[in-house]
């Protein structure tokens, strides 16, 4: 991209943003450029000027896909933490666009998207935001809206845990060792987000409410419980399959871990995993 200074920046994306208010069709291509530009300039634009796209991302349908709101929000949240929005009127179209059938375009878009924009609201958009959640989690289970607005504490784990459980199909159970690789056996994607959830907020693995999910897989089992875990069954590479905080420190308080993995860079040098070993376990 061209270098060009700050305030001719602005200008230029002021023009663009006018030109877009008045424009109504736009085609896709150019809304991917679009995107790479707000990716790429996001921390020197103004932040009107990341409003004024929002609003845009939002009023024109051709816009409603979910990359670019979502795009611009990451921005709000990396460069200008001072950002703060607080217009109701905003927020309600907000509201009605990632909520069922969207008004504007027919489409039904990701209902996590109000997660997100949860972000970058007030306190008050935020209880609004917060009850509107709830109310499609009860009326209508969605489990990425319920795992985005849980991690992002906009509600708290305990409202839709029961559930969330109760979505989750655990996996048919494995004969014998598995002969599959960690890539292959851990492909429970909403069983990975519950115990994400899980390790985040402190959430008893032992209760019984999660039995069903035990059994299953090798992998599964030592995820649900580390402390108690047959260690004759670890394969060192689990520690790369989700490699978040919440994991590591969960793994950092087992001892027979950090020694397995030792053991498994010993007999063979593995560069991914001896950067997860040495930047997160020890
Ligand atoms: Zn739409």
């Amino acid at each position: 991209m061209v270098s060009i200074d700050k305030f001719t920046l602005n200008e230029m994306a002021r023009l663009l943003v006018a030109l877009l208010k008045k424009e109504e069709f736009i085609h896709p291509n150019k809304i991917g450029h679009l995107q790479y530009f707000v990716n790429q300039k996001g921390e020197e634009l103004d932040k009107e000027i990341l409003h004024d796209l929002l609003k845009i991302a939002i009023e024109n349908k051709k816009f409603h896909s979910e990359a670019f709101f979502r795009t611009i929000i990451v921005q709000i949240l990396l460069y200008h933490k001072d950002f703060v929005l607080s217009d109701a009127a905003f927020t309600d179209q907000v509201m009605s666009i990632y909520t069922g059938k969207c008004p504007k375009c027919g489409h039904e878009h990701p209902t996590e998207n109000l997660a997100y924009f949860g972000l970058i609201c007030d306190k008050n958009l935020k209880d609004k935001l917060r009850s509107k959640v709830l109310n499609i989690l009860s009326s209508k289970f969605d489990p990425d809206l319920y795992y985005i607005a849980t991690i992002y504490e906009l509600i708290t784990y305990n409202s839709h845990l029961d559930y969330f459980i109760n979505y989750i199909k655990p996996m048919p159970k494995m004969a014998g060792p598995s002969l599959l690789g960690a890539r292959e056996e851990a492909h429970n994607y909403c069983l990975n987000q519950l115990i994400h959830i899980a390790y985040r907020f402190e959430i008893n693995l032992g209760d019984i409410k999660f039995d069903k999910f035990k059994g299953c897989s090798d992998y599964y089992d030592w995820l649900l419980d580390m402390k108690n875990f047959d260690y004759k069954k670890f394969q060192a590479k689990w520690i790369s399959e989700y490699p978040t905080k919440p994991y590591f420190d969960k793994m950092k308080e087992v001892r027979q871990i950090k020694e397995s993995v030792q053991l498994a860079l010993k007999e063979r040098y593995n560069r991914l995993l001896a950067g997860y070993y040495f930047n997160n376990l020890i």
